[in-house]
């Protein structure tokens, strides 16, 4: 039976950046890493823009940043945390590149930093428009060369077991499925960490790739931990238009920040109606200023204008978008690029502390899939990697404190069922994905929600996947929609009228 200090769910930049540096402190633990597809398969390598950090204390400040972070947030920001992540970034920033992160310098030898809606200052560092890229693939090379990281492809988490003992409770380990020999089994571990990233896939349109369906958010609310600010979903303004595609590629806010223009479809600027900062105010403004645009003229996306542009700077910064564009039949030197906003970044999650510490001592959640007060009502651009960072490393001497006190379960579960159901692709599954996307998607744009009616959708949705399954069998496309089921359920609820959402 496996057993692993620490299990890892999730190879993106959190759970990588705290292996790597749990690994280096603790070379006696052993760290396991299981993720449900191939390593790469996250919302981290598809970032762009970048990451947020004061570099220049010239121009910038720590103080800026701050400001920026919580004028973004809404008031809903813990300021504490805000500092202690924005004031954190430099070291973290070092550490990345110490581990063979390359970002783009210009001419002078100076980082060549980006703009992006909400900031006062340049101050994101990138790597051309691929930055995600960069991080997970450096990163990734690293952890197959640390002899007491084991990472585990195609291993997906599907329950996290708890054990009450003096009224404490504690995490001792997890089911999963091993897809590549089609078994369920049970892994014994001394702490667990959800790196598990967000849901943009309960959206009918969203940037977030197929892995993102809230599996985290959902086995740690069936463990009995505290889910927070669910109803806070970030949409980005400029996902690129183009049908019925899963995800939606998205044109980084950086584009707006080199200079390109909003217009709708008479051709003309409209966001300044809205925000004084026009295409640079902060994505819940311009997502929701484009949704009315579209509403009110009764068009199915509005257009970001690039025509205007250095066209060699522009392709400079941006090659992986104007490959993408070109690739479809699109020159935004001389085409208009049509654009929807889509379902991109979860502000709320997991409830941790400082530490990446949820309600259950030895249970950590770091990333996406973590509400650690850093975003408030609405993230900060490229404030997402950097959150990332700074949490791993503060989970990291955290656990490397506590863990003594965490001893191996002698209970050995074995799992409930031995006969899986694969049907990856079980197409009624497809379809009732659909109609969650569907429904979440309607709810959450309706300024009047009706959570009962919603709530009953739900069952009945449940109701008709449970009328899939074998009971004696598990059924992996149903685990999923289930994830999927609990997470809607739980933003549904956290949706309150009294509460307001973030689009
Ligand atoms: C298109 C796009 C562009 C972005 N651009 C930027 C940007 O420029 N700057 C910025 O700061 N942020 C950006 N973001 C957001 C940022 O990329 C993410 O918030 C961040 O990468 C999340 O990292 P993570 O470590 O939390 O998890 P992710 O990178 O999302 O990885 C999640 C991991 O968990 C695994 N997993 C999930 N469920 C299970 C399970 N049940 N069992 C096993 N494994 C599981 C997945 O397979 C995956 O390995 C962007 C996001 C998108 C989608």
């Amino acid at each position: 039976m496996p057993k692993t200090d620490i299990l890892i769910v999730g190879s993106g930049i959190s759970g990588l950046f705290f292996a790597i540096k749990t690994a280096r402190k603790r070379p006696d633990l052993s760290i396991c890493i299981m993720t449900k597809e191939k390593a790469n398969n996250t919302n981290t390598q598809l970032a762009q823009g970048g990451i947020a950090v004061v570099t220049n204390q010239l121009k910038d400040s720590f103080e800026q940043h701050i400001k920026d972070t919580l004028k973004s947030g809404a008031g809903l920001c813990d300021e504490e945390i805000v500092k202690m992540v924005i004031q954190q970034a430099p070291e973290r920033l070092e550490e990345l590149i110490e581990l063979g992160a390359i970002f783009d310098k210009n001419k002078e030898g100076q980082w060549d930093l980006g703009l992006e809606g909400g900031h006062s200052q340049h101050r994101i560092l990138h790597h051309k428009d691929s930055s995600g890229l960069e991080i997970e693939k450096k990163l990734l090379s690293i952890i197959t060369q640390t002899a007491n990281i084991e990472l585990l492809e195609n291993h997906q988490v599907i329950e996290l077991n708890t054990e009450t003992k003096r009224n404490e409770v504690n995490c001792t380990g997890a089911f999963f499925y091993d897809k590549n020999n089609n078994a369920i089994k049970y892994i014994r571990t001394r702490a667990i960490v959800l790196s598990t990233g967000g849901c943009g896939q309960l959206f009918e349109n969203t940037t977030n790739p197929a892995i993102a369906t809230g599996d985290g958010i959902a086995m740690a609310a069936r463990a009995g931990v505290e889910i927070k600010d669910m109803q806070y979903m970030q949409f980005h303004p400029t996902a690129l238009a183009s049908g019925n595609k899963n995800p939606l590629f998205l044109i980084s806010e950086a584009v707006r920040g080199f200079g390109a223009y909003i217009i709708n479809d008479e051709h003309k600027r409209f966001l300044f109606k809205y925000d004084l900062r026009g295409e640079l105010a902060t994505r819940d403004i311009v997502s929701r200023a484009i949704s009315i645009e579209m509403l009110e003229t009764q068009k199915k996306h509005v257009y970001l204008d690039c025509r205007h542009l250095d066209q060699d700077d522009f392709f400079k910064h941006f090659p992986s978008i104007s490959a993408h564009c070109n690739a479809i039949g699109l020159y935004p030197e001389k085409d208009l690029v049509p654009i929807v906003p889509a379902a991109h970044y979860q502000c709320g999650g997991i409830k941790v502390d400082r530490n990446g510490v949820t309600t259950i001592k030895n249970l950590y959640a770091i990333g996406e899939c973590a509400r650690t007060g850093l975003h408030g009502k609405n993230r900060l651009a490229s404030n997402s990697l950097l959150e990332a960072l700074v949490f791993a490393h503060q989970a990291s001497n955290n656990i490397d404190k506590t863990i003594a006190a965490f001893i191996f379960s002698s209970k050995i579960l074995l799992p409930k069922f031995s006969t899986v159901n694969i049907k990856n692709n079980y197409e009624p599954y497809q379809i009732l994905k659909k109609e969650l996307q569907k429904l979440i998607t309607s709810f959450y744009a309706s300024d009047e929600h009706d959570t009962h009616l919603a709530m009953l959708k739900i069952k009945m949705l449940k109701n008709e996947a449970e009328n899939l399954i074998d009971k004696n069998e598990i059924t992996i496309p149903f685990i999923d929609f289930s994830n999927m089921l609990t997470t809607a359920l739980i933003i549904i609820k956290q949706c309150q009228p009294e509460k307001e959402h973030s689009y």
